[in-house]
């Protein structure tokens, strides 16, 4: 048989593991199992592109395997590189910037495609390259300009240029006019002016977004990507890159569905990109909460001598300090002393969807002690002490009692509904959103200062 003729049977095999991949993904317990399937869809996946690709090229089967041998090479040599030397801190941002390199891959197909086929596909080919350089323009910027909120060298708070929606629509109307242009007088003018503003486009709504909706957009960018991805698999005419392109830009949408639920944010609003709208206008007027109260890791441990029920509710800077191994010590002895310990995640704790689990799974903290939001939150009433462990934006209770707060509407962690609350961080800075928060003043709550690391360390020492 000949080789080309398996290729089909290849890509629907890596399709379906593709979809067991993703399945098992949803369940931590699944998870591991999920990875593997993925990465052997991907092998198969490169496999049956390889072949197809040095069987059929017009360049003879050496040049070609030389082509992308080489660029395999290139890749597999940065990969790597990276994959060894990221911190876990530094994850979200790769994300964003391997995002970009999508949205890239996505113009460049479409330009060659349109280089080298012309107007031979027809209207349906032109639209598809219309399509995919727009969204692949949208996703680059974009997803730079996330790169660099995530990674701290662009400011988290909100671009607010006056009439930014008209600006946007402005340019989406100019689009599709030149689609239609496009589309009647096929040319590279019309097409390079599209690329121009789409790439304005993606680095103006993303820059127009604030800390606190970073979530969103971050979720909504790699839906964007997998849309790009498909885009190109069209312009390829490759179906498996149709089909996780499509598995991508729908999973990437039902995450920024569930985001956008976890954020109380319209998702409509969010699609149409007015996110942000009326949350970032005041960046909550300074208040004054009164005075905070100081702990030490001694008197903690006292506290937790005497609980019953302990929650730990963990944010950005366990991941920070990378405390989860001393909390997991500290859950266990604990519940060896017979306290009900229970960890209480915010959908958004963090800076990656589900960011507080895997660092939580890392450090083999038993799945059915680590509880939803909503799960938690009802039981606050009856906990003696929370501790926050670097989390600040999602157990802000101005969320809820502050409407005119950048964070106003969102669900947040209700930790001070227990008796005592410990927050642990390194000074009174904000948090991500760059609100403060008035947790710290309340009379049940105490700070304890220091990296959480060393001072979860301190609190097991003095057990
Ligand atoms: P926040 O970012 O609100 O706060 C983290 C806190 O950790 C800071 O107040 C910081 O205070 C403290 N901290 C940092 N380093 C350390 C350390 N070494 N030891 C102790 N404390 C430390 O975290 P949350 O997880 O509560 O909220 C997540 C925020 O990120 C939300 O605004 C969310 O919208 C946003 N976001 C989430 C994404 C996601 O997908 N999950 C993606 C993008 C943004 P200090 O400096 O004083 O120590």
């Amino acid at each position: 048989m000949h080789l080309t003729s398996m290729v089909p049977a290849a890509y629907i095999i890596a399709a379906v593991l593709f979809i067991l991949a993703l399945a098992g993904l949803s369940r931590h317990e699944t998870a591991r199992m999920g990875n593997v399937a993925g990465m052997l869809g991907m092998f198969i996946a490169v496999g049956g592109v390889i072949t197809e690709a040095v069987t059929t090229a017009p360049r003879g089967f050496w040049v070609t395997s030389l082509l992308i041998g080489s660029a395999m090479l290139i890749g597999a040599v940065i990969g790597t590189w990276r994959a060894r030397t990221v911190e876990m801190t530094g994850m979200p941002q790769l994300i964003a910037m391997l995002h970009s390199f999508v949205g890239l891959a996505a113009v460049l197909v479409g330009f060659n495609s349109f280089l080298a086929a012309g107007t031979e596909g027809g209207v349906a080919h032109l639209i598809e390259v219309f399509a995919g350089v727009l969204i692949g323009a949208y996703t680059l910027t974009g997803s730079l300009v996330a790169f660099g909120k995530l990674s701290g060298r662009l400011t988290s708070k909100p671009l607010m240029i006056p009439g930014r929606n008209m600006v946007n629509l402005a340019i989406v109307v100019v689009c599709v006019a030149l689609g239609v242009w496009f589309v009647l007088v096929p040319g590279l003018l019309p097409l390079a002016l599209m690329t121009v503003l789409g790439l304005a486009l993606g680095w103006h709504m993303v820059a127009s977004i604030g800390g606190g909706d970073m979530p969103v957009v971050v979720s909504m960018l790699n839906s964007y990507s997998g849309w790009a991805a498909a885009a190109a698999g069209f312009m390829l005419g490759n179906d498996l890159l149709i089909v996780t392109g499509a598995l991508v830009g729908s999973s990437g949408a039902i995450l920024s569905y569930l985001m956008c639920q976890a954020m109380n944010r319209s998702f409509v609003s969010v699609i149409l990109g007015g996110f942000g709208e009326g949350t970032t206008t005041s960046s909550g007027q300074a208040r004054e909460y009164g005075d905070y109260h100081e702990t030490t890791a001694a008197d903690v441990a006292r506290e937790l001598t005497d609980a019953k029920s302990v929650v730990i509710t963990p944010g950005y800077g366990m991941a920070v300090a990378q405390a989860q191994y001393p909390v997991a010590d500290l859950a266990q002895k604990l519940r060896d002393r017979g306290v009900q310990v229970r960890f209480g995640i915010h959908p958004v704790a963090g800076r990656l969807p589900g960011h507080m689990n895997v660092l939580l799974a890392e450090a083999k903290v038993p799945y059915d002690i680590v509880l939803e939001m909503d799960e938690i939150n009802e039981d606050f009433d009856d906990t003696d002490v929370v501790l926050v462990i670097g989390a600040n934006d999602t157990v802000n209770p101005a969320a809820l009692d502050e409407p005119d707060s950048p964070i106003a509407g969102m669900p947040v962690l209700e930790v001070w509904k227990a008796k005592e609350v410990v927050v642990f961080k390194r000074s009174m800075n904000p948090g991500y959103a760059g609100v403060q928060n008035p947790l710290f003043f309340r009379d049940n709550s105490e700070m304890l200062f220091g990296d959480a690391k060393e001072r979860v360390q301190d609190i097991i020492a003095a057990l």
